[in-house]
This record gives C-alpha cells, sequence and structure tokens, in this order.
C-alpha cells in the first residue's frame, strides 16, 4: 500500500466577492481532485485545537496524526532542526528575525519597517548573522543563519518561558517601543537586539544594499521561543517509511524531528513559482525508492491568501491539481493499491488575508475501497456529507486504516 498526501497550505477559504461570491477551491479547475471526490470520501476536520493559534506548525502537525496538545513546544525549535541544529533538552531557541528598524537614535523610537530586512538573500543574511556570532555569541548564546531573514538564536540553559515577545511581522510601521520584550528574563535578550543594530547597521553588506536602493537588514528581531520537540518518530508510529516534500522549513523542521525523510528540491520557492513538476517527479522518485508514504506540502495558496491575491490563489489551486497530483496519481496507479488525501493545513481567507481556525475541507481515496462521493471538492460540498473529524490528529489514523 502506498499513501500520498497532498498539503495545500491554506487552501480553504470564504465565499468571496471578487470571485463572484466563490471560494477559489470552488473556481478553480482541478479534474484530478474532482475525479478523486467523486469515488473517495470527503469531509471536514478541525485541524487547529481549541486555544492554540492556526499556525502552520500545530495544522501540519496534526495532519500528521501529532496531537499538538502534547508535542508542540514552539515553532523555532522546530526551524531549528531543519537548519541542522542538534538541540539539548536544555536549549531554548528564538527564532531571530532580520528586520529592517528605522534610524533613530534611541532603539524605542525606531519603527518597523520591514519584518523580512527588505527580503535580504540567504548568502547576505550568512554574512550578517555570522558576524553577530563573532561579536555577540557566547557560552550562552549562539546565532546560526537559516535561510533568507529567518534564524535562530539558542540560549543554553535558558528560561523557555522569558517574557513576551512580539512577532515582527505583526507590527508593520509601528513604533517599537511598545512591542520590545517584556518580562523579567528579557532583558539580555533585548541587549542583543539593541547591539544588533549598532553592529549591522554600517555594515559593509548593508551599505551595499542601501546604494542599491535596498532596505538593509539592520537588526535581530527575537520571537517564537520554544524548547526541543518531542515527536514520536512516524515510522514507529505507523510502520510506514515516509517522506516530506517541502520548500519551508518548518515542515522540514517537523520531518526531521519526526524521523522522516526530507527531500529538497531545487527551485522549491514556496510561491506560485514554485517548481511544481520538481515536486512531483520527487514524489515520483520516493515511491520509487521503496517509501510507503509521501507528504508534498505545497505553500503557494496560503502565501496568495496573505498577499490577498485572489486569481493567484486560484491558479495554484489548479497548478497543485494539474502539475502534482494527477501525475501522482497516475503514477500511483502502477501498484496494486494506494491512497491518497488532499486537503489544506488550515484556511487563508482572502477576505482576512491570515489563517483562520474554521475546520478545513479533506478529500481521502482509496483504490480499494472506491465510494460514490461528490461531484466535485470543495468547502461547501465537504460540509453537505456531514463527515467531520473534530480531534485533526485523528485524521491520519483514520486514512492510514482505510
Ligand atoms: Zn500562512
Amino acid at each position: 500500500m502506498k499513501y500520498f498526501v497532498m498539503l495545500c497550505d491554506g487552501m480553504a477559504d470564504e465565499p468571496n466577492e471578487v470571485l463572484d461570491g466563490k471560494t477559489p477551491m470552488t473556481l478553480a479547475k482541478k479534474p484530478n481532485m474532482d475525479a478523486l471526490a467523486q469515488k473517495g470520501e470527503v469531509g471536514c476536520v478541525k485541524t487547529v485545537q481549541e486555544g492554540m493559534k492556526p499556525g502552520s506548525d500545530v495544522a501540519n502537525l496534526a495532519v500528521l496524526g501529532y496531537n499538538a496538545y502534547d508535542c508542540y513546544t514552539g515553532r523555532s525549535p522546530l526551524e531549528a532542526a531543519s537548519i541542522g541544529i542538534d538541540l539539548k533538552d536544555t536549549d531554548v531557541t528564538l527564532r531571530c528575525n532580520l528586520v529592517t528598524l528605522s534610524d533613530e537614535e534611541n532603539y524605542e523610537d525606531k519603527t518597523m519597517v520591514d519584518y523580512c530586512g527588505g527580503d535580504i538573500s540567504t548568502p547576505e543574511a550568512k554574512i550578517l548573522v555570522e558576524y553577530l556570532q563573532e561579536n555577540l555569541g557566547s557560552d550562552e548564546f549562539k546565532f546560526y543563519p537559516g535561510v533568507a531573514y529567518r534564524h535562530c538564536l539558542v540560549w543554553d540553559n535558558g528560561n523557555p518561558h522569558p517574557g513576551e515577545f512580539t512577532p515582527p511581522h505583526d507590527i508593520p510601521n509601528k513604533v517599537v517601543r511598545e512591542y520590545i520584550p517584556k518580562g523579567e528574563d528579557t532583558a539580555k535578550l533585548y541587549e542583543l537586539m539593541k547591539k544588533s543594530y549598532e553592529l549591522l547597521k554600517d555594515h559593509p553588506v548593508n551599505k551595499k544594499r542601501i546604494e542599491e536602493g535596498k532596505r538593509p537588514a539592520n537588526s535581530c528581531w527575537f520571537w517564537g521561543e520554544g524548547t526541543k520537540p518531542q515527536l514520536e518518530s512516524f515510522m514507529k508510529k505507523t510502520g510506514l517509511k515516509g517522506s516530506m516534500i517541502s520548500a519551508v522549513d518548518l515542515l522540514k523542521g517537523i520531518a526531521i524531528c519526526a524521523e522522516m525523510k526530507s527531500v529538497d528540491v531545487d527551485g522549491a520557492t514556496g510561491y506560485i513559482d514554485t517548481n511544481f513538476e520538481g515536486k512531483c517527479k520527487a514524489a515520483i522518485d520516493e515511491f520509487k525508492y521503496g517509501q510507503d508514504f509521501v507528504y508534498i506540502h505545497v505553500e503557494a495558496p496560503d502565501e496568495c491568501g496573505h498577499r490577498g491575491e485572489a486569481q493567484n490563489k486560484v491558479k495554484a489551486i489548479e497548478l497543485i491539481d494539474e502539475k502534482i497530483l494527477g501525475p501522482v496519481v497516475d503514477f500511483l496507479k502502477s501498484y496494486d493499491d494506494f491512497a491518497v488525501l488532499v486537503c489544506p493545513d488550515h484556511p487563508t481567507p482572502l477576505s482576512i488575508q491570515t489563517h483562520s481556525s474554521t475546520p478545513v475541507p479533506y478529500l481521502i481515496y482509496d483504490s480499494k475501497n472506491e465510494k460514490n462521493g461528490v461531484s466535485t471538492f470543495n468547502e461547501e460540498t465537504a460540509k453537505s456529507t456531514g463527515n467531520y473529524i473534530e480531534k485533526g490528529y485523528t485524521l491520519m489514523d483514520y486514512f492510514l486504516s482505510k
């Protein structure tokens, strides 16, 4: 038996005026998803548990069958795993964004101009983060370069709940005074943020960026604290050899922590220009190598939701259907039996341009157990069947037991 999960990040939505009162899933031409829906089971699943934020971390853990209440220890340690950092149980990790701040004298008076440091490139960021490590790194604090603006600080024997941090993307164009880290044990971290500005503002990498009309990545900004996650191995849990194919460090980190194989695909960008064909080929290759379970995560619908790009969101769903789902399912027909799960992790409605916790539609197809399904797969038809899975982390067991 081969199992394939097509995870369409943020695909679910709400009827939107820009799309003539339809959702992107309803509007998208997706013959392959619809063909599976006609012979499969569709329904709704609550992937984000009560009291948890609807992040891709929590929601993807649920789809993979992990109860976030038991195992979720923060976002940054999952990213740390994807960077290749071997965390100790006593380490505390923080996401270290490279951001652009305005140039007022006092740090508190500066404005958060850009949470992603003017889209700083990975090679430039590596130089800056290594420079921070040389000058601010110590036995207690270590800086590790990651991808683009997303890096990691590891705090040896740190306080896992040092205080309150604000994600920089939540305070665009705001003066940072009210959002600097609060709490008894954040003083040292704030000190590092202030010193990073002094070190980075005149760094040659940033001088060159300013000359080229780009924003300098002139400060680090900490948030997303966490500790080493304790995920049971996916293999031990399910007996299946699993592979993860994603462009996103978070998903790679989840895979590494769950002892799955994380596959890198050239040109996988996390946006609508991502290498759909490459991801499709990688999935087929993984099955050929003998893997039982392949999980492809495509970020593009989520990004389009965040940017409020309605037509692109429709297009992203169509591209997933045409360039990944169709060919992978065709390939799977060469096996005696196979099952496919298609679902988003969470909705990213165009109307709010951020994630919501609303239950999402799922589609399960089992080649050995075809059913009378529904004509097409979308939010509406999923609801109409009355199938509802309240505990999202049980969906995977349900899928695998098919
Ligand atoms: Zn998102």
